[in-house]
């Protein structure tokens, strides 16, 4: 499929999120959705099921579910069946708190599915200072379930930072050590991420070096992560602009439409899916999502020897810094970005808002799980409204 047409959009997303709960157990300091409390307003088991049922009568492959955590709802189980039984694959995203021996023996036997433990960092001191005390031993305990039950190849899920750029390596092998898949991600300032972005962000050198080893890996996943680093040269293996409205979006847990699951802000919200015409119509005929599929301007980039391969960088890193969003990415990798950062008042980037974070613990903090919100692993009573 030709950049042209990606551009103009799709009539269906091919990365679809969807973030089921705001409940999570953790509390990381970069959380995109700034989660931790449920919203009493989620979409009931009914309401998600017809929400399936619209993307499988609109050919979704598959689904990419996050949260929060999304084994906090009691009916994950019975909505990923729903999916798959549709024909709509689904990749789902988990700290593997809650990711019992027995449920990874469920999904084991369950086709069409995806798994995606997140790590950031081979050692326990490096994930846990971003994920929390504890996190570290729930992921690797979820890797040993998923790969004890014989799940194949699962995913090992990292968002890099300035702290884990260095362990790079190491979680290469640890992937491989499980036969999993290392896939990496970009840090954006969205969310609780807005707080901790400058802090965390790669530094400029490790940005070059990240371009390198990637370069020189192309089985490692990165989905349109880093598609900014190209413009150090040839452009990375996957999609090189940025998708959102046009190929990406994100369903809330209350049904809220966004143009990318990094943009959650009023300004990028195109509708909900509880609306009339559900899904297909925020997908089909918002207004946002003609606006974003319309030609854009390259504003300050226009001018850039590296656009056709760095295309700007990423809307949702643009907005949350408040970099104009015709501009150059805060990580622009000619310098550009940092130049333009300090032309920002302070105060003057957008909120990402309060979002759903708890008060107690202390941000990265882990929660015990709540026995009362696991997740039935065998057949049981009908699920709850979540
Ligand atoms: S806003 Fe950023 S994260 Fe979202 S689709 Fe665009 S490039 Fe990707
Ligand atoms: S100036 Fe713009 S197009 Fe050029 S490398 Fe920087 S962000 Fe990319």
């Amino acid at each position: 499929m030709r950049t042209d047409q990606l551009k103009q959009g799709l009539t269906a997303p091919i990365c679809l999120t969807w973030e089921l709960t705001y409940g999570c157990n953790l509390a990381c300091v970069h959380c995109l959705s700034s989660s931790g409390r449920r919203d009493p307003d989620e979409l009931s088991t009914a309401e998600a099921e017809r929400v399936v049922d619209e993307l499988a009568a609109m050919q979704v492959f598959y689904v990419n579910i996050g949260g929060g955590e999304p084994l906090v709802r009691r009916d994950f189980l019975d909505l990923l069946e729903h999916a798959v039984a549709s024909g709509v694959g689904v990749k789902f995203s988990t700290n593997g708190a809650l990711l019992s021996k027995a449920m990874a023996a469920r999904l084991a036997t369950t086709d069409y599915v995806d798994v995606q433990v997140s790590l950031d960092g081979a050692s326990k001191s490096t994930n846990d200072a971003v994920r929390g005390a504890g996190s570290y031993t729930a992921a690797r305990r979820a890797m040993d379930h998923l790969a004890e039950a014989g799940f194949g190849p699962f995913k090992i899920s990292v968002v890099v930072t300035r702290d884990n750029v260095a362990e790079l390596d190491d979680l290469e092998a640890l992937a491989q050590g499980y036969g999993a898949q290392l896939r990496v991600t970009r840090l954006r300032p969205s969310g609780r991420g807005a707080a901790t972005w400058r802090k965390l962000h790669p530094t400029a050198s490790q940005q070059r070096h990240l371009y390198r080893w990637l370069s020189a890996r192309p089985h490692v996943l990165t989905g349109d992560s880093f598609f900014h680093l190209s413009g150090l040269g040839e452009p990375l293996p996957g999609l090189n602009l940025c998708g959102a409205g046009r190929v990406v979006c994100l369903i809330d847990p209350v049904g809220n439409v966004y143009a990318c699951p990094f943009v959650l802000h009023d300004q990028f919200k195109a509708g909900s899916v509880r609306g009339p015409g559900g899904f297909a119509a925020v997908w089909r005929s918002s207004r946002l999502f003609e606006e974003l599929r319309a030609p854009q301007s390259a504003g300050a980039c226009a001018s850039c020897g590296m656009f056709d391969a760095c295309q700007g960088g990423c809307m949702a890193a643009k907005f949350f810094t408040g970099l104009p969003l015709d501009g150059p990415d805060p990580e622009c990798v000619l310098g550009h970005g940092e130049a333009a950062l300090a032309r920002v008042a302070p105060g003057a980037a957008p909120s990402p808002g309060p979002g759903h974070s708890r008060r107690a613990p202390a941000p990265g903090g882990v929660r015990p799980p709540d026995p009362a919100r696991l997740l039935p692993v065998l057949p049981g009573p009908p699920p709850s409204s979540g």
